[in-house]
């Protein structure tokens, strides 16, 4: 009898996760709350092994021909005066420019279609409830239907609610003190394919970066403590942002004027998750929803391909689910370890509060890029996207033949 596994969540980590399931002979069923694909959110890194999986998915070429052409970060100032520069070519296209950058809608539609004739798709519907019987887990879909399935994996991202029902006060979330606004925006005379970053005092930042869709995507974000801004309605949000950005000079007047008309609108208290174990009997938990590291660390995209592949690979590899969630767990946590690892001052050094900082803060990025310091740059500022011995578990997409 062929495995039934439920996925809950269809951006990055449920339809890989899909794909590998497939591929392995399993039968998979993923359900996403949004009633049809959900596209929208900014430049996403694939880095070292996820950009590895990507391959072995027959993804590369498709990613390459959709990457946001973005060529450096510039760090201006109010004049628009490049005061530091970090170029892709800079740290072996593993920097803050990675080498395969990509939209996030661009790269889950990308992953959806690839996995859409190997899973049935149920959009518009979540778990309400969940029972693990031990050999089966039965549930209940808020629409009213009920199943049972072998195994559920959750991959709901940071704010889960399935996660909630079967881990209670497991769930810890870390916030690092940041909020983030993305949306696209009309390309305007100034924007090219160099990313400018301008940070305002009061811990303030515009970010406009290029995409490959002829729009602009900007980020506004705020250093502060957790204030429950996430919780605002998105017109409260967008009030907030216009009243807090108001005097921050630049090319902000443009973006907060773009603002009622953004479509795209996602707002995010920036935080990490750190859960003491990523499965429960036969509930596991794989993507941001089991580890999320924040975008602060440019490893999210990469953590969820990667937990997807080897999530997939583990429980092929053994019929006794337990050991398979045992040991993707094994061979994930220290390459999550390193990933999280991101200083806790990492929002106020790239969001200082004075002026004082903000000059201080471009003449150390203006050092740490000239060739002589590359070396300890690249230590600080290139992600740990490499450190796993990726397992193979064949069934890859040049494979001759998939599992039935
Ligand atoms: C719309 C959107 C925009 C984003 N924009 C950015 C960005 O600009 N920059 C960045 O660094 N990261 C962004 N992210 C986060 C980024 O995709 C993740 O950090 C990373 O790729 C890991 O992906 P994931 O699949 O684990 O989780 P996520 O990408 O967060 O996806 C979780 C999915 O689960 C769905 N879901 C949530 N709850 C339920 C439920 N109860 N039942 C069923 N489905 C559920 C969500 O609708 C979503 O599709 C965005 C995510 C989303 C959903």
């Amino acid at each position: 009898m062929k495995r039934h596994v439920l996925i809950t969540g269809a951006s990055i980590a449920g339809p890989a996760l899909a794909w590998w399931l497939d591929r392995h002979g399993m039968a998979v069923t993923v359900v996403e709350r949004a009633p049809s694909f959900r596209d929208g959110g900014q430049n996403i890194d694939v880095r070292g092994a996820g950009r590895k999986v990507v391959q072995r998915m027959g993804l590369e070429g498709a990613i390459r021909e959709r990457t946001t052409h973005e060529e450096a970060i510039a760090f201006v100032d109010e004049r628009n005066n490049v005061r530091a520069r970090i170029g892709a070519e800079q740290f072996r296209g593993n920097g803050p420019v990675a080498e395969l950058e990509i939209l996030r809608g661009e790269l889950a539609r990308l992953l959806l279609d690839h996995s859409r004739g190997s899973a049935e798709y149920l959009f518009g519907d979540r778990i309400a409830a969940l029972r693990d019987r031990g050999d089966k887990v039965e549930v209940r879909f808020e629409r009213g239907d009920e199943r049972e399935y072998d195994l559920v994996i959750v991959a709901e991202g940071i704010g889960s609610s399935t996660r909630a029902m079967q881990f209670g006060d497991e769930v810890r979330r870390v916030p690092l003190d940041l909020y983030i606004a993305y949306f696209a925006m009309p390309r305007g005379e100034n924007d090219g394919a160099v990313s400018r970053w301008f940070n305002a005092p009061g811990g303030r930042s515009v970010f406009l970066r290029p995409d490959n869709l002829g729009t602009t995507r900007a980020a506004l974000s705020l250093q502060e403590k957790p204030r429950g801004y996430e919780k605002l309605s998105q017109a409260e949000q967008k009030a907030l942002l216009k009243e807090r950005f108001a005097d921050a000079g630049w090319e902000t007047p443009r973006v907060l004027a773009a603002l009622d008309e953004a479509k795209d609108f996602y707002f995010e208290s920036i935080g990490q998750v750190k859960m003491p174990r990523w499965s429960k009997g036969r509930v596991a938990l794989v993507g941001d929803a089991a580890y999320c590291a924040s975008p602060v660390s440019g490893m999210g995209t990469s953590l969820a391909l990667v937990g997807a592949y080897v999530l997939a690979g583990e429980l092929a590899r053994s019929d006794d689910h337990a050991r398979a969630f045992a040991a993707y767990e094994r061979i994930m946590r220290p390459y999550v370890g390193q990933a999280q690892d991101v200083p806790k001052a990492g929002p106020r050094i790239a969001q200082p509060q004075t002026r004082t900082g903000i000059a201080l803060q471009q003449a150390a990025l203006s050092l740490a890029t000239r060739p002589v310091f590359s070396w300890i740059a690249g230590k600080l500022l290139s992600p740990p996207a490499d450190k796993i011995d990726l397992p193979d578990y064949g069934q890859s997409a040049s494979s001759a033949s998939s599992a039935g």
